[in-house]
């Protein structure tokens, strides 16, 4: 059976009257005559949101990942949907209170396995798969993630079933309505100094991706994709690696036209489709694999993104011992075998 077919007679089984609310045109382009959208998710109107305190953003530029966090509340026992609601609203409450328009994270899915609309107009663009609702849930990303808060904290507990099955099903929704693969799915500490989604959740990442692959019917892009624009370490190590092969560019944490002149250079000579995105025809070309004793941008690469990730090295493109000692810390958090030796895994734990 044919992936949209089977979606399309998912679709037609029977879903809430939320979920079929389609075709509400946006700014960001056409409304698709039909939704995709296979998962039941409360709308804010239906758990009592009050209404955002200044007007919703959306973004003509669609989303490219997803991030996945924790709430960090305790594990509640109560999987009621009264429950599920009362989160969101209290949600919406302290994000307020701390100064958000709205509730930072498009979706949030309660550990009774209830899907809520976070952020007003969520719902809406997923369902039109166009466009992007402007966020608050990790920094640097409001603008092209989506973000998925999971009610509980998984440092130690791991999430129960009904949560992880919607959120299976939530993802396989995103990545198909703005069509991204599920390699683009990853956690808040990806992206910032933290412990969320809670080292259980965060080791499940990888099997997610599968899930969400399978439900799909796709496979997983070895190599993550960075799109012009994107900001940050990723960034920051994306031009490292291009200098490393000759690019004059400077290292600003900033993907912007010269960085994108840069990888479409990259791309000429190394004979890859001339496109200016980051994604994985790119990288496996441009990773070299450092060791002790290696010098150079690509050694810096690795140290500046060790040096985010709060791991003790300083950036000077000398790999001595320090830089060592951090990439076996690094392998062993990662479960990768430890040699330290930056190679092809190494480079995609740290490109992620
Ligand atoms: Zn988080």
């Amino acid at each position: 059976m044919s992936h949209s077919l089977s979606r399309r007679t998912l679709f037609g089984a029977g879903l809430s009257a939320a979920a079929v609310v389609v075709g509400v045109p946006l700014s960001g382009g056409p409304a698709r005559a039909t939704s995709l959208v296979t998962v039941d998710i409360i709308p804010t109107g239906v758990w009592g949101a009050v209404p955002p305190s200044e007007a919703i953003t959306v973004l003509s530029t669609p989303p490219n990942k997803i991030i996945v966090h924790h709430t960090a509340h305790p594990n509640t026992t109560d999987l009621s949907r009264a429950r599920a609601e009362s989160l969101a609203r209290e949600i919406q409450r302290d994000h307020m209170a701390r100064g958000f328009i709205d509730t930072g994270q498009h979706f949030t899915i309660s550990r009774g396995g209830y899907v809520l609309e976070g952020r007003h107009r969520s719902l809406e663009v997923l369902q039109a798969g166009s466009g992007h609702v402007s966020s608050a849930h990790t920094t640097g990303q409001n603008n092209e993630a989506v973000g998925i808060e999971n009610e509980g904290t998984y440092t130690s507990a791991t999430p129960p079933a009904v949560l992880y099955s919607q959120l299976v099903a939530l993802c396989a929704d995103i990545c198909q309505a703005w069509s991204f693969n599920p390699r683009q799915i990853y956690g808040h500490r990806d992206f910032a100094a933290t412990e969320c989604p809670g080292g259980v959740l965060y080791g499940r990442l990888a099997t997610l991706r599968n899930d969400v692959a399978a439900r799909l019917g796709v496979t997983v892009d070895p190599w993550p994709t960075f799109p012009s624009g994107t900001s940050g370490q990723h960034a920051r190590t994306i031009q490292y690696l291009l200098r490393q092969h000759g690019a004059t560019i400077t290292v600003d944490g900033s993907f912007g036209p010269a960085t994108a002149t840069a990888v479409r250079d990259f791309q000429t000579r190394n004979g890859l489709a001339v496109n200016g995105v980051f994604g994985p025809p790119v990288w496996p070309v441009l990773i070299v694999t450092v060791r002790n004793g290696s010098t150079g941008p690509a050694v810096e690469a690795v140290q500046s993104s060790l040096a985010s990730r709060g791991y003790t090295v300083s950036v000077d493109g000398q790999f001595g011992p320090n830089t060592e000692a951090a990439v076996r810390a690094f392998q062993t958090d990662r479960g990768l075998s430890v040699d330290g030796v930056v190679g092809p895994q190494s480079w995609i734990a740290l490109a992620s």
